[in-house]
């Protein structure tokens, strides 16, 4: 297979397993020119809206923040900060309904705008991107809290430090499920941020090439893609055939490049990086205007929306606020999705904040999104495993899942699963495949974090123990080397002893017989003491002896008495 890129030129491409033509229902959306959203009466912003660890808040309740300010950041190595999209104040940190699988809430900073817009003072810009170091350039897309917007949300900057050569940086514009088309709109209104973002990603890893792939139902963003391109530019643009899901990363990979990236492998492990358009452009607005990412293009589609269209919209906007921007619901959708019809989720509430990696809002009909019929058993058609882009078989995953039986589900890839839909759709059996494998991922997971948790303890314990050894092995030393002090001293002059018993015996008696020794001395010292009888007058003389007689006299009668019988 091959395909025109850049201006005239071919290039030869592959094709992946399985895949879908799907009616791409794009024309909905794109009927109208990009909107500015409005300011609603708050924005909730969710402290984790990317993979990695969630931002702390930098701010409290009451606070005046200014546009573009972070207000919440965290220490962690991979995580991304979060920024006001509006001046206003913080009325509340706390927890809101989140756009999650799970419909749970979250914590969330509230900011009430001020309608000032006044931002803050933002970094310089970096207009000469080719004179500064990678250090610096990474700091820049870090601090501006860039994730990947095509919806994996993990931390740009991280995937921009892969620590191996890069031979390919592919810039994702596949845009290749139904609906969703704020990638085209982009592509199309905003060419030159991609082209540049394209540039300085190219500048950062050193490529040998760099292609932005579009998929070929994509026209005119693939001409203003190309009027971007200076004559002696090394960025190419290659038009890919539309197929559901090219724009999956081990698959458009495998498009432009025919290298597989191994099960459970990065694709740098194949000399390749991935960014999405979206991505793409925020990093040139964060190096070249010193930007943080704090709005993106969404799409709004679906018969149950009265004006679908594409909003360039702060970041914490409610879906029911964009959706009322769209002009409201018409009649009553049958289902709210965030994302696409295909690998998109139900969205609980329309309550719910619009976040970096939200693309699209999906309100479906009835008539667009039938109600499922009841699964019925599998009757083995294969049919799953020859659309299935992954190479897995999905019928299988299905039989493992359901049996909670995660090791072997794990041995038949589970995790190499982009749950792109494909085995549902074309199931005949109705069996909701997907959601199976969702199911076995979330428990694989719960599982390994217990294993992880439980590994740590045994840690903890095993280093507690050694400690408590050592800290006795210790004792023990400093206890045999005083008593080998002791034994080299010179030995005191005893009587001869005829045992242990013996000599502690002789101490005790010579210690006795020393301890009367110094009382006999004493006493007789005491009694050697001159007594106050000297030197006396011939009256106090005679006083004395008349006290004498008294006291003898008295003691004579005392004895008699006590001789007489008492009556
Ligand atoms: S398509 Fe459905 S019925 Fe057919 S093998 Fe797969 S799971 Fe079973
Ligand atoms: S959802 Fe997973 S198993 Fe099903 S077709 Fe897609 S990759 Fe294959």
């Amino acid at each position: 297979m091959h395909a025109e890129s850049k201006k005239g030129k071919t290039r030869e491409l592959w094709r992946f397993h399985g895949g879908l033509h799907l009616p791409d229902q794009k024309e909905l959306s794109l009927q109208r020119p990009l909107r500015q959203a409005s300011l609603p009466k708050r924005l909730v912003l969710p402290l984790q809206q990317h993979i990695g660890a969630p931002a702390q808040p930098m701010v409290a309740v009451g606070d005046r923040v200014l546009k573009g300010a972070m207000i919440a950041d965290s220490a962690s190595p991979v995580t991304a900060p979060l920024h006001a999209p509006t001046s206003g104040t913080v009325v509340e940190i706390g927890e809101y309904p989140i756009p999650h699988p799970s419909g749970l809430a979250d914590l969330c900073i509230v900011i009430e705008p001020d309608g000032l817009e006044a931002w803050s003072e933002l970094p310089q810009p970096i207009s000469d991107f080719r004179s500064v170091d990678n250090q610096t350039l990474l700091q820049r897309i870090r601090d501006a809290g860039i994730v990947g917007m095509g919806g994996a949300t993990f931390p740009a900057a991280v995937k921009l430090n892969p620590g191996k050569p890069i031979k390919t940086l592919i810039i994702n514009g596949a845009e290749c499920e139904p609906y969703i088309t704020c990638d085209d709109r982009l592509m199309r209104d905003f060419a030159d941020r991609v082209v540049n973002g394209a540039r300085i990603l190219q500048q950062m890893l050193q490529s040998e090439e760099c292609l932005i792939a579009v998929e070929d139902n994509k026209p005119e963003a693939i001409l203003a893609l190309f009027q971007q391109l200076g004559a002696e530019e090394t960025i190419e643009v290659v038009r890919i055939p539309t197929l559901y899901p090219s724009g999956g990363e081990k698959q458009l990979i495998r498009i432009l490049t025919g290298r597989e990236v191994p099960s459970s492998g990065l694709p740098a492990q194949v000399g390749v990086i991935c960014h999405n358009v979206s991505t793409t452009a925020a990093i040139a607005e964060a190096v070249l205007e010193g930007r943080p990412l704090i709005s993106r293009l969404v799409t709004l589609s679906g018969e149950g929306i009265r004006e679908p269209g594409n909003f360039h919209a702060p970041l914490g906007i409610l879906a029911s606020d964009l959706i009322a921007q769209a002009g409201g619901y018409r009649g009553e959708p049958q289902q709210l999705i965030l994302g696409g019809p295909m690998m998109g989720f139900d969205l609980a509430t329309d309550r719910a904040p619009l976040t970096k990696g939200a693309n699209c809002l999906l309100c479906l009909t009835a008539k667009e999104a039938p109600r499922p019929e009841p699964a019925k058993a599998c009757i083995r058609c294969g049919r799953c495993a020859d659309v299935c882009p992954a190479n897995l078989l999905p019928q299988q995953l299905y039989w493992y899942s359901r049996a909670k039986d995660l090791e072997n589900a794990q041995d038949y890839n589970l995790f190499d699963c982009i749950e792109c839909g494909c085995c549902s759709h074309v199931c005949p059996s109705h069996i909701p495949l997907v959601q199976y494998y969702r199911y076995a991922k979330a428990e694989s997971w719960a599982m390994e974090q217990t294993r992880r948790e439980s590994e740590l303890a045994k840690q903890r314990h095993d280093f507690r123990v050694s400690r408590l050894e050592r800290l006795e092995a210790e004792r023990k030393a400093k206890l045999r080397k005083k008593k080998e002090a002791l034994k080299s001293k010179p030995p005191v002059a005893k009587k001869p002893q005829a045992g242990k018993d013996g000599d502690e015996k002789a101490a005790k008696q010579a210690a006795i017989e020393a301890a009367m020794k110094r009382a006999a001395e004493k006493k007789t010292k005491q009694q050697l003491k001159p007594k106050n009888t000297q030197n006396l007058t011939p009256a106090q003389q005679a006083q004395i002896e008349a006290a004498d007689k008294r006291r003898n006299s008295a003691a004579s009668n005392r004895g008699q008495q006590d001789s007489e019988p008492s009556n």
